[in-house]
Parts: C-alpha cells; sequence; structure tokens
C-alpha cells in the first residue's frame, strides 16, 4: 500500500476509535447518573446534602476538609508560610502557566476522596469537585478548557482518564468548551521518587501538541487532579504557551515542605 493512503487509512480508524470512545463514554455517563444521582450526596460520606452546587459536602465533613485559603503563592497556589508572595520554586524556575488555581490542601478526607475517585473508579465524584473548583475560579475568564493526557495504555488500565472527566464536568458547568490539546505518547516512569530535575528529563517529549488552531490566541484553562511539583502540568503548559496563556487549575495542592 502507498504510503499516503496507509496514512489516510489509519487517520480514519483513529477517528472511529475516538467516535468509539465517546459513544463508551455516553454510556458510562448514563449508567454512573442512574446509578449514583450524584448531585444531592456530599462528596465524602455520602450523606444527603441540601445545596450541592454552594457545597457538595455535608458539615460535618465541612470541619475535615482543609480548604487552601492562607497565604500562598501567587503563581503555583501553593501555601508558604511566611509572607512571600511567590514560592521558592516559582522563584528558581520559569511557569509557563500565568497562574494556578486549586481549591484544597491533599490532606485527609480530601486526599482519600481523591484516592478513592482515581483508583476505585469513582468517577462520579468528578462533578463535586467541578463544583469546588468552579466556586474558587469564579472570577477567572478563559475561552477553552483543556486537561492534562493519559497514554492510552494507562487509560485502558484505569478505565478513565481523572483529568478528563473533571475538565468535562467543569466545562458543563461553566458552559465553555471542552477540547483535548495534548496526547502523551510515551508512559513516563512513576515519578513519586524522583525529583523535580528528573522528572522533568522524564517528561521530555512525552507529549504531543494536538488541534493548536483551536488554542491560537486563547485563555485556556488547563486541568489536572492534583498539583505537586508542578512539573508535569509545567511541561503541558510549555506546548500550549507557545500558542495561548495557560491558566492551572486542579482538586487539591499536594503541600511540599
Ligand atoms: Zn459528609
Ligand atoms: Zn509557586
Amino acid at each position: 500500500m502507498k504510503k499516503v493512503e496507509k496514512i489516510l487509512k489509519n487517520k480514519e480508524k483513529t477517528s472511529k476509535n475516538h467516535k468509539f470512545a465517546d459513544i463508551l463514554e455516553k454510556i458510562s455517563v448514563f449508567f454512573d447518573k442512574f446509578l449514583f444521582p450524584d448531585d444531592i450526596k456530599c462528596i465524602f460520606c455520602g450523606k444527603d446534602i441540601p445545596s450541592f452546587y454552594e457545597k457538595p459536602y455535608c458539615e460535618n465533613c465541612e470541619k475535615h476538609i482543609n480548604f487552601n485559603t492562607g497565604n500562598r503563592c501567587l503563581i503555583c497556589d501553593m501555601p508558604i508560610k511566611n509572607e512571600a508572595k511567590i514560592c521558592d520554586f516559582c522563584q528558581n524556575m520559569k511557569r509557563y502557566f500565568k497562574k494556578a488555581y486549586c481549591p484544597l490542601i491533599y490532606q485527609d478526607i480530601v486526599r482519600q476522596s481523591i484516592l478513592s475517585y482515581k483508583f476505585d473508579n469513582k468517577r462520579y465524584l468528578a462533578k463535586g469537585f467541578a463544583v469546588i473548583i468552579s466556586n474558587y475560579i469564579k472570577d477567572l475568564k478563559v475561552d477553552l478548557i483543556t486537561f492534562v493526557p493519559m497514554t492510552r495504555k494507562r487509560e485502558k488500565e484505569r478505565s478513565f482518564n481523572q483529568s478528563e472527566r473533571l475538565a468535562k464536568e467543569l466545562g458543563k458547568l461553566l458552559n465553555i468548551k471542552v477540547v483535548k490539546t495534548l496526547e502523551k505518547i510515551k508512559d513516563t516512569d512513576d515519578q513519586k521518587s524522583l525529583t523535580f530535575k528528573e522528572r522533568s528529563e522524564n517528561l521530555k517529549d512525552a507529549f504531543r501538541l494536538v488541534n493548536r488552531d483551536l488554542i491560537k490566541d486563547k485563555n485556556v484553562l488547563l486541568v489536572d487532579d492534583i498539583l505537586t511539583t508542578c512539573a508535569t502540568i509545567n511541561t503541558c503548559a510549555e506546548y500550549l504557551s507557545k500558542y495561548s496563556t495557560v491558566y492551572v487549575t486542579a482538586i487539591a495542592r499536594n503541600c511540599l515542605d
């Protein structure tokens, strides 16, 4: 087969796969809604609550949530113990995003619920997390929402991409279009034990920009689940920042002490 024909055929195949993935996503959303009527219950303990879209949690759980409301970095939203405006990390390295927004601290019940969202397949929790984020970024104006991608292999293993799911719920709440702008083309090793420098090395060439025309000269909100060193999000933002202004959001901030 000629090379061009082969490419066209592959393209067709990819588009069919995407359509199929879209249908699967719609079916799963339908069943989640049916099995878990998700906008009446506390996202942490499951108790019925009166006003999900203001506070998707009960009064009791509210006491145990550590909200990210203290003095924090103007760029990466990390809590800062002294009066500084910018954290040491952001002072010492280039950030490709303008500002990050993380409404919660990654601790206690927040940590537990994010872990079960990701690893116990409790994907219905995305809506509650999105409500908390949307209340936190009220004054931010963006044109598009996008998300940190996973490799196909990893997504298959987990059955969904937690950042994509979050982005879609956020898009529905804010009435903003969600687009895929990045593909993860290389599996990166488990990054937990690596330093920031090692993480950045590891992430090089792991992503590819797609749909660049969509983001040109736009304000884009890039969604992730948790921010720790910002290595991943900064790498993704670097691709996007060549064409757009990038803001970042995640459910929770993991503090680095
Ligand atoms: Zn509760
Ligand atoms: Zn910072």
